[in-house]
């Protein structure tokens, strides 16, 4: 294979269907040349993932729910039987109830505070313990955030405070794995209508009032945020850790409404 990622092997976590953002960053990794490992959560995502591995000759390491540490050490174990190490890992994974992605934060519960922060937070710590093992020649960590987690966004709610959380997290983690070679990154991803996306309030309006007020002047696609993926964790961005990249088309240095924008 010829690419930015020919002989690497990376991990996809988080694909749920050929919208999510997973797959536009597998899609763009396989055409640089990357061989491709998937987890899915429970059987009914299995059925969407397996053909789309099959698209781009990848395996499918098994389940993996991160609530449960066991499905983590069991596909971690399943990609050390199969290729013994790793280059890279994409943690393309978050969940909230949806009734608290609406209204106000200030009613988010503890039960559904706790378990946003485990699985959009806390499992890509969980994660990068398994992954530094198999990365012993060096790595790349990626995973996804909002900019919900730097401003105020209508909505966001627990989702935004997990998101800071998991931007310090970036930080920490790279400090911690970088004398092994290892970087851990985030994409800052625009607003793009996936499953996820679909959970959250008024998701049109947010979507327009990016299209309208970026400095691009429209939204960005999983076909976007997956080559500034594989970038990311490819060799040419081997001087990059501990970073936020925002791919927003620009959004996120705009201070006020374009005077030009039409009314929403
Ligand atoms: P998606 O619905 O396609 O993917 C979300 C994935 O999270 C699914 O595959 C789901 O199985 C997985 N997941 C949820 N709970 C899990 C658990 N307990 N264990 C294992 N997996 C679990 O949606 P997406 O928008 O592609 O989301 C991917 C990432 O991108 C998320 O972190 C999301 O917050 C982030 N993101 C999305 C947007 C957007 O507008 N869509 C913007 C910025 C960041």
């Amino acid at each position: 294979a010829s690419g930015i990622l020919a002989g690497k092997r990376g991990l996809i976590m988080g694909l749920a269907n050929n919208r999510s953002i997973a797959w536009g960053i597998a899609a763009a990794a396989r055409a640089q040349g990357a061989e491709l490992a998937f987890t899915y959560q429970g059987d009914a995502l299995r059925k969407r993932v397996e053909p789309l591995a099959k698209s781009v000759d990848g395996l499918v390491v098994g389940h993996c729910d991160v609530t449960d540490a066991a499905s983590i050490d069991a596909v971690f174990a399943e990609i050390e039987r199969q290729w013994g190490r790793l280059d890279f890992v994409v943690h393309a994974i978050a969940f909230s109830d949806k009734d608290e992605l609406t209204g106000r934060y200030i009613e988010t519960t503890e039960g559904n505070f706790t378990k946003s922060l485990l699985i959009s937070c806390y499992s890509f710590t969980a994660v990068a313990q398994r992954a530094e093992r198999l990365m012993k020649d060096g790595g790349s960590l990626l995973t996804l955030t909002y900019y919900g987690a730097e401003k105020w966004m209508p909505h966001y709610n627990v989702m935004g405070v997990a998101k800071a959380a998991l931007e310090a997290s970036v930080r920490y983690l790279a400090a911690d794995l970088g004398p092994g070679n290892i970087r851990v990154n985030a994409i800052s991803a625009g607003p793009i209508k996936t499953l996820a996306a679909s959970g959250i309030g008024d998701f049109r309006y947010i979507l327009k009032w990016n299209e309208y007020n970026s400095p691009l002047r429209r939204t960005v696609t999983i076909e976007e945020v997956g080559e500034t993926a594989a970038f990311l964790v490819s060799d040419m961005a081997r001087g990059i850790t501990g970073e936020i990249l925002h791919v927003d088309s620009g959004y996120h240095v705009v201070g006020m409404k374009n005077p030009e924008a039409p009314d929403l």
